[in-house]
């Protein structure tokens, strides 16, 4: 029998030149601490990897458009030389009529004048590392000396402006900035102008390596409920004013779940295993959340990449997700969208005494219930080809029903909001 599933096609790398290495110390990073994995290395991509990862990685992609994904640590501390190659073997590998899209993550610090232009010439999409306003921020992401970084990203971020760099951002939610959604929120649309967010939750094990191992996880990491209570927040907050003109990831692959298409990020996909990372040397990983020995799928110069990523071992990594789900997740009503979500934080026992139970279920389980109802009426509104940003008028108007509904009702009225108790008992107990 083959040890080989049929080949995908499409498959994502995320690509890390220059391995760990990064100018900051942010202090959940789970990725600093993979410099000890290759002791002694220089940590920088070269050119031969470079060129073999590029040829194989477009060959392999049955689609028109192929993205590459370059991460770190800090990709830019390879300097522009080494991304005018990349973008040389790409044009030199192209396949014909093929698009070819790069991404790069950036923590924003290094990125200057020259940067700017090369990412603007290139059509590089940025993806910029801020988690809000300047104290929230600072509160982990700091340098090597523990100096704060806000003023330095926001420079960055500044001139990717000026020479019209695309970019978004990522937000990693914590327990600095979870308290503070709403000012999180309104921070990056009112100042930093962003009109595409990803929030993605910190969940940092305590261990010494990075790797996936140990129940514990660090004081930085964010709680279930104050996860689910970010979203809520941020929800609550867009769904009135921002439909359809700021994008948060997380309401976007949500709403395609309500319609009944596949949300299309991995972290809620029923299976994994088409995102992988590979190191700077050509070390192929089965995800860029698990760069530790066990999941080590090969060299890409010694084995060709295709047959890495179509092995055995990466086609159950994939199917482990779906595999070890716990009882709760399978009788879950929300678990069209959640899928249990990423199998990193699969760190809870169950109510039954099952392991593999996901640290922030009580979060997405809160989440996904409380926009239920949104999310109906933006599915409605699609399925009748009407813009779901008309769920903004709905909910405006009825909160405005509503106000007017508080304002005239007698202390023992059933309370207009719904709750079934008494006006004096619900929103009404402020009134004397
Ligand atoms: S392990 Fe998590 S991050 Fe990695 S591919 Fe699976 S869902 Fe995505
Ligand atoms: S909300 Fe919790 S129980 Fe439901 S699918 Fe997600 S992790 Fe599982």
């Amino acid at each position: 029998m083959s040890d080989q599933r049929p080949a995908p096609r499409a498959f994502h790398v995320m690509t890390k030149p220059r391995g760990p290495i990064c100018n900051l110390d942010c202090a959940y990073c789970y990725y600093l601490p993979k410099e000890q994995m290759y002791p002694g290395s220089d940590f920088r991509m070269t050119d031969e990897v470079l060129e073999s990862f590029t040829r194989q990685y477009i060959e392999a992609q049955r689609v028109p458009e192929v993205t590459f994904g370059w991460q770190g640590g800090e990709p830019l501390l390879m300097g522009i030389d080494f991304f005018e190659r990349a973008v040389a073997y790409q044009k030199k590998h192209s396949k014909p009529g093929m698009r070819i899209i790069n991404t790069l993550q950036s923590n924003g610090t290094l990125i200057d004048e020259d940067w700017a232009r090369f990412f603007h010439e290139h059509d590089f999409l940025i993806g910029l590392s801020l988690d809000g306003p300047q104290e929230v921020h600072d509160a982990y992401r700091v340098d090597k000396g523990g100096n704060p970084t806000w003023e330095r990203v926001m420079r960055g971020k500044r001139l990717m402006e000026k020479h019209e760099v695309e970019h978004n951002i990522l937000c990693t939610v914590h327990a600095a900035n979870a308290p503070h959604p709403v000012e999180t929120y309104r921070f990056f649309r009112d100042e930093a102008k962003a009109d595409f967010i990803q929030f993605i939750p910190i969940v940092r094990r305590d261990n010494a390596t990075g790797h996936q191992e140990g129940l514990e996880v660090r004081d930085q990491s964010v709680t279930a409920r104050q996860y689910g209570d970010f979203l809520i927040s941020v929800f609550d907050e867009w769904v009135r004013h921002d439909v359809g003109r700021v994008y948060v990831q997380i309401f976007d692959v949500a709403l395609a779940a309500w319609t009944g298409q596949r949300p299309g990020l991995c972290v809620f996909e029923p299976v994994c295993g088409l995102g992988m990372a590979m190191e700077h040397n050509g070390d192929l990983y089965a995800c860029d959340h698990y760069v530790e020995p066990d999941y080590l799928l090969g060299n890409i110069m010694e084995t060709p990449m295709i047959d890495l990523v179509t092995s055995e071992q990466q086609r159950a990594f994939g199917q482990a997700k779906l595999k070890m789900l716990p009882p709760e997740c399978l009788e879950c009503d929300v678990r069209f969208i959640c899928n249990g979500a990423c199998p990193k934080n699969r760190i809870l026992i169950s109510s039954d005494g099952t392991p593999n139970l996901n640290h922030l279920c009580e979060g997405y389980k809160a989440f996904f219930h409380h926009i239920d109802e949104a999310m109906r009426m933006m599915t409605e509104e699609l399925r009748n080809r009407r813009a779901p940003a008309n769920v903004m008028r709905i909910i405006n108007e009825r909160d405005l029903a509503l106000e007017r509904a508080f304002a005239t009702a007698k202390r023992n009225d059933p309370c207009p909001c719904g709750s079934g108790k008494k006006f004096k008992q619900c929103h009404g107990r402020s009134r004397g």
